[in-house]
C-alpha cells in the first residue's frame, strides 16, 4: 500500500484494529462495506463480487458490500459459516467532514437476536464452560428468549451430556488445555480478564440487582460465578442491549437428568443426519400451538429426567387434558392466538421492537383472559400452578394498544396519545397541504396547467415548468435546476413552507422516537412479568400437546416405580407404526428386571424386527421420562438413570475412527458406566471383525452385563452361541422374533416370543435387496454344502489331523456342485459354553437327586468318544444341577458358571 491514508481509511483501520477477529461491516450510505482481507473472505463466503476502492492517492484496496436493507440474510450466512460480524454504523450528523462511526454490536453465532435469523421452535444458546479444581460449571443463555441458567457437576460425562442436549450455537472458554473436546457449534476463546472472580461476581450482582447470589445458585460456587459472569462480560462487549432481556439467572439441575449420549438420542428420536426434525419423534410429539410451547417441548424432549415427582406432575396434567377433550381443544384454540411472547418481550427489552411486534404482543396478551377462563377449575398441580403464574398483564396490553399506531401509519405513536406529537403531526399536515395548495394557486396565477410542485433529495421542493411554458414564468420565480425538457424554480413562499414542513417533520420524528423509546423501556421494565407468563403458557401448551398426541396415537399413562423392573404390554414403535399402512404394526411385550430376568438375548432373522423391538422399548422408557404417555397397551417403568444404545453400524471416519473401533469405544463406555438402574440396548456387537473374535467379545460383554452390571439389557444378535450361553445364566432369557418359510418365501411375523431363532433367512433378505440371482444361487449352493464342523479350540494343542483347520483366506472354495471340499464354515473359540442340549440338561436335572438315575446317566456317557473338554462340561453341568437341587444361591452359581471359560 502506498500514498497517504485518508481520514475515512484511517477511521476504518482504527475500528478494524479493535475487532481483529470479526468481519467489520463499515456503513457507507446504504451499504455495509468490507475491505482488505475481510472483503476477500466475505466475497467468497457470500458469493458476491469483490471490487476495489481507491482511498486518496494510490490506495486501492479490495472491497465488497451488502445493502443495508437486506443485511439480515447476508449476516445469517456469515454467522452460519462460523464468522463473527462487527456492525459499524454512522452515529454522527452527516454533513461536512468525516461522519462519526462506531461499532454498535458484534454478531456471533450465540448472540443473534433477529427473529428472522432464528428458528421459531428452537432455542439458540450461548454457553460458557469453566473448570475449577474438579468442578465443571456451565452457564448458558438464549438472548432471544431471556433464558439464563447455570449448572455445576463433577462428572465430565454429565457436562458432555448436557452440552449435547443443549447443542450450543457458541461456547466460551478461557482456554482448551484443561477441558475435554466440547460438542458445541462454535468455540470462542476469550481472554482471562473476562473470567476473573471478583469482576464476574460484581457483574452478576450489578446486573441482577442482588446482594448475594443464592437464588441464582451461585453463592459459594466460584466456577458458576465465573461461567455466568463471563457470559455477561461477553454480552457487554458484543452487544450491550442484549443484557436488557436477562432478568433472572436460575440454577439448572443436571444431576437428575437421564444420561443419554448424543448418538443414542439421535437414534431414539430419529434425528440422524438427513432426517427432518418433523419426521422424527419430535415431529410426532409436537402439537404445540405457540413457538414458546414448541421450544419448551423441545427442551423436555432433550432432557429426560429421573425425578419421580415432576414426572408424576406432568403425567397428571396430561391425564387431565386427555380426559377433558373439550377443555383441551378450547385451550389449543386460544393458544393459537398467542405469538412468540418470549422473543417479542426480549425484542422490546432490547429496544429493537417494531410497532408490529408491539401489536403482536398485545394480541397475545389479549387472548389470555379467555385462556384463564378455559383453565378455570383445573385440578392437576402443574396446570393449577400455571394458572397461578399466568399474568394477563392487561395494563401492559391496554397501554400498548393506546400508544402504538396501526401498521402503515407515518408515526409509530398513535394519534391522540401525546398532545405534542399531535401538534407536530398537525403542523406537518398543514405544511403539506400548503405545498399542495401552492401548486393549484400557481397554476391559476401563471395559467400554466402542467405546472407541478415536486420534491427530490438534491434540490428539495421545486416548481417545475416545461420548456414550452417558460415564457409564462413570473419574475419572482428563482431558477434552481435545468432539465432537458423543463426548468425547476423556487419561490419565497415555497421556501417558507418547505422550511416549515422540514421543521415540523424533524420535530415529529424526534418526539415520536422519544415516546417510542420510552414505551420500549416501560414495557421492557415489565419483561420479568411477561417472561414468567410466557413460561406458564408454554407449560400449558406442552401439556395440551402431549395430551393431544396421546389421544391421536393411542398412548397410555405408564406407571412409574423406583425399582429396576420394566414391563411393557403391547408396546409399539410410533414411527415404524406410522410408516406401515393400515394397522400393519405388530405390538410386542417386554418384561425385564424386577422379578423377571434382566438380560434378554434377542435373536431372529434379518429384517425380522429386532432393532425395531429394541428401539421401541428404549423409546417407551425415554418418553416415560420426559413425562409423556407412551405407545403401549400398558406399561410399568422402573425409572432409569441412563439409556445406552448401540444400534446400527456407523463410523466417524473424519475423526479417524473405524466402525469397529467406534463400536468398541461405545461398548466400553457402556461396560464402564452402566449401573443396575440403566437400560442397555445392544444390537450386534462384534460383527466388524473375525467371527471368533467377534463372538468372544460379544459373549464377554453379555456376560459382564449379566453378572457384574446387572442392568436391564436387550442384546440382539445373530450369534446363536450367545443364546445358548444365556440358557445357563439365571438372570437371562432368550427371545426371538418369529418368521416362517411359506412356499419358498419368508413370512416375517414380527412377534417376539421366548426361545432362540433357528434361521437367519439372510438369503431371502439378500434377494429382497435386489442381489443378482447368480450370486444368491451360488450362496445357497455354498450354504447347502457347508456342514457342521468340529470345534476349533484356541487353547488346545494344534488341531488333530482329522480336524480341518480354519480355512485360510486364500484356501480354495468348494467347487460348484462338488461334494464339500472344505467343511468348516463355523469357527468357535474355546470360550463357548458346553454344547449340551437343554434336553440333556433337563435329564441330568431330573436325576441329580436320585443316585440310581445319576449312575445310569453317567453310564450312558460314551467316554471313548468324549473329548476332555466335553467331559469337563458334563461334570460342570452335573455339579450345577446338584447345587441347584441343594439350594445354593444364584451368586455362587453365577460364579461357578464362569467355569466354562477356563475350558
Ligand atoms: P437386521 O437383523 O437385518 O438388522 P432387524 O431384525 O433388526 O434386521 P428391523 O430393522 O427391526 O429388523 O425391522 C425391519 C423392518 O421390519 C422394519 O423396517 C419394519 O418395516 C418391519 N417391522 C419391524 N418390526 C415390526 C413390527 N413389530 N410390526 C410390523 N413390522 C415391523
Amino acid at each position: 500500500m502506498s500514498g497517504q491514508t485518508t481520514p475515512a481509511r484511517q477511521q476504518y483501520l482504527d475500528l478494524k484494529a479493535q475487532h481483529p477477529d470479526a468481519l467489520l461491516w463499515f456503513r457507507l450510505g446504504d451499504f455495509y462495506e468490507m475491505f482488505d482481507d475481510d472483503a476477500r473472505v466475505a466475497a467468497n463466503a457470500l458469493r458476491i463480487t469483490l471490487t476495489h476502492r481507491t482511498f486518496g492517492k494510490g490506495q486501492r484496496v479490495p472491497m465488497c458490500g451488502v445493502p443495508h436493507h437486506a443485511y439480515a440474510r447476508f449476516l445469517a450466512r456469515l454467522v452460519r459459516q462460523g464468522h463473527s460480524v462487527a456492525i459499524c454504523e454512522q452515529v454522527g450528523e452527516v454533513g461536512r467532514g468525516i461522519v462519526d462511526r462506531q461499532v454498535v454490536r458484534v454478531v456471533t453465532a450465540g448472540t443473534i437476536s433477529e427473529p428472522e435469523l432464528l428458528r421459531a421452535g428452537e432455542n439458540n444458546y450461548l454457553g460458557a464452560v469453566v473448570l475449577q479444581g474438579s468442578t465443571f460449571a456451565l452457564a448458558y443463555v438464549d438472548v432471544s428468549t431471556g433464558e439464563f441458567r447455570v449448572a455445576e457437576t463433577d462428572a465430565v460425562e454429565t457436562l458432555l451430556a448436557e452440552l449435547a442436549r443443549l447443542s450450543l450455537a457458541e461456547c466460551l472458554a478461557e482456554g482448551l488445555d484443561a477441558l475435554p473436546a466440547l460438542p458445541v457449534g462454535r468455540l470462542t476463546i476469550v481472554d482471562r480478564s473476562l473470567w476473573l472472580q471478583d469482576g464476574c461476581r460484581e457483574r452478576l450482582l450489578g446486573h441482577l440487582g442482588a446482594r448475594a447470589l443464592h437464588t441464582a445458585g451461585c453463592e459459594g460456587r466460584p466456577a458458576s460465578i465465573a461461567a455466568a459472569g463471563a457470559i455477561l462480560g461477553y454480552l457487554e462487549r458484543t452487544n450491550r442491549a442484549l443484557l436488557n432481556a436477562l432478568h433472572t439467572l436460575r440454577p439448572q439441575r443436571i444431576d437428575w437428568m437421564v444420561g443419554v449420549d448424543a448418538t443414542t438420542r439421535a437414534m431414539l428420536l430419529g434425528t440422524g443426519a438427513g432426517t427432518e426434525r418433523r419426521e422424527g419423534i419430535h415431529g410426532l410429539l409436537d402439537r404445540t400451538c405457540t413457538p414458546i410451547g414448541a421450544r419448551m417441548l423441545s427442551r423436555w424432549i432433550r432432557r429426560p429426567i429421573c425425578g419421580m415427582q415432576p414426572l408424576l406432575e406432568r403425567q397428571e396434567g396430561i391425564a387431565e387434558l386427555l380426559a377433558h377433550g373439550d377443555r383441551r381443544q378450547g385451550l389449543r384454540g386460544i393458544l393459537g392466538r398467542i405469538g412468540d411472547l418470549e422473543r417479542l418481550t426480549t425484542r422490546i427489552a432490547q429496544e429493537r421492537a417494531a410497532p408490529e411486534e408491539f401489536l403482536a404482543l398485545c394480541e397475545s396478551l389479549e387472548a389470555i383472559p379467555d385462556l384463564l377462563l378455559c383453565l378455570h377449575g383445573v385440578t392437576s398441580a402443574l396446570l393449577v400452578e400455571a394458572l397461578d403464574d399466568i399474568d394477563p398483564a392487561a395494563d401492559i396490553a391496554a397501554g400498548v394498544r393506546a400508544a402504538v399506531a396501526e401498521p402503515g401509519s407515518a408515526a409509530r405513536i398513535r394519534p391522540g396519545y401525546d398532545p405534542e406529537i399531535d401538534r407536530l403531526a398537525t403542523a406537518v399536515g398543514e405544511a403539506r397541504e400548503q405545498l399542495a395548495a401552492l401548486e393549484r394557486a400557481e397554476r391559476e396565477r401563471t395559467g400554466i396547467r402542467s405546472l407541478k410542485v415536486g420534491f427530490n433529495q438534491v434540490v428539495g421542493y421545486y416548481i417545475e415548468v416545461t420548456n414550452p411554458n417558460i415564457a409564462k414564468v413570473p419574475a419572482d420565480y428563482a431558477r434552481k435546476q435545468s432539465m432537458s425538457n423543463a426548468e425547476r424554480f423556487v419561490t419565497p413562499e415555497l421556501l417558507q413552507w418547505e422550511a416549515a414542513l422540514a421543521e415540523a417533520e424533524a420535530g415529529l420524528q424526534a418526539a415520536d422516537n422519544a415516546r417510542y423509546l420510552a414505551l420500549q423501556r416501560a414495557v421492557g421494565a415489565e419483561a420479568g412479568r411477561l417472561l414468567g407468563t410466557a413460561d406458564a403458557l408454554a407449560r400449558v401448551d406442552v401439556i395440551a400437546s402431549l395430551a393431544e398426541v396421546g389421544e391421536l396415537h393411542g398412548f397410555v399413562r405408564p406407571e412409574l416405580e423406583e425399582g429396576t423392573g420394566l414391563e411393557i404390554v403391547g408396546g409399539r414403535h410410533p414411527l415404524v407404526e406410522r410408516a406401515l399402512p393400515g394397522g400393519g404394526f405388530i405390538p410386542n411385550d417386554c418384561r425385564l428386571g424386577g422379578e423377571h430376568p434382566h438380560l434378554a438375548i434377542v435373536t431372529g432373522p434379518n429384517m425380522g424386527g429386532k432393532s425395531t423391538y429394541l428401539r421401541q422399548v428404549a423409546l417407551i422408557v425415554y418418553l416415560t421420562q420426559i413425562g409423556s404417555f407412551v405407545p403401549a397397551a400398558a406399561a410399568r417403568i422402573g425409572l432409569v438413570d441412563r439409556i445406552f444404545a448401540r444400534i446400527g453400524a456407523h463410523d466417524d471416519l473424519a475423526a479417524g475412527q473405524s466402525t469397529f473401533l467406534l463400536e468398541m469405544a461405545e461398548t466400553a463406555a457402556i461396560a464402564r458406566l452402566a449401573t443396575p438402574h440403566s437400560l442397555v440396548l445392544l444390537d450386534e456387537i462384534g460383527r466388524g471383525t473375525t467371527s471368533a473374535d467377534g463372538l468372544a467379545i460379544a459373549l464377554a460383554v453379555a456376560e459382564h452385563l449379566h453378572e457384574i452390571v446387572a442392568a436391564r439389557t436387550l442384546f440382539a444378535t445373530h450369534y446363536s452361541e450367545l443364546a445358548r450361553a444365556a440358557e445357563y445364566w439365571p438372570g437371562a432369557v432368550n427371545l426371538h422374533v418369529r418368521a416362517e418359510e411359506h412356499e419358498g418365501s419368508v413370512v416375517f411375523l414380527y412377534r417376539v416370543t421366548p426361545g432362540v431363532a433357528d434361521r437367519s433367512f439372510a438369503l431371502h433378505v439378500a434377494r429382497m435387496a435386489g442381489m443378482p440371482e447368480p450370486i444368491t444361487l451360488r450362496a445357497a449352493e455354498l450354504l447347502a454344502n457347508a456342514a457342521p464342523v468340529p470345534v476349533v479350540r484356541a487353547t488346545n494343542p494344534p488341531p488333530m489331523p482329522d480336524t480341518p483347520a480354519v480355512p485360510a483366506l486364500d484356501a480354495p472354495l468348494p467347487a460348484r456342485n462338488d461334494a464339500v471340499a472344505v467343511q468348516d464354515t463355523t469357527v468357535e473359540a474355546d470360550i463357548l459354553p458346553p454344547r449340551l442340549e437343554p434336553r440333556a440338561l433337563r435329564r441330568l436335572a431330573e436325576v441329580a437327586h436320585d443316585a440310581d438315575g445319576l449312575a445310569a446317566e453317567l453310564l450312558r456317557l460314551d467316554l471313548a468318544a468324549t473329548t476332555p473338554i466335553e467331559a469337563l462340561n458334563a461334570l460342570f453341568a452335573l455339579q450345577q444341577w446338584a447345587r441347584a437341587s441343594h439350594g445354593q444361591g444364584a451368586d455362587g452359581q453365577a460364579r461357578e458358571q464362569r467355569g466354562y471359560q477356563l475350558g
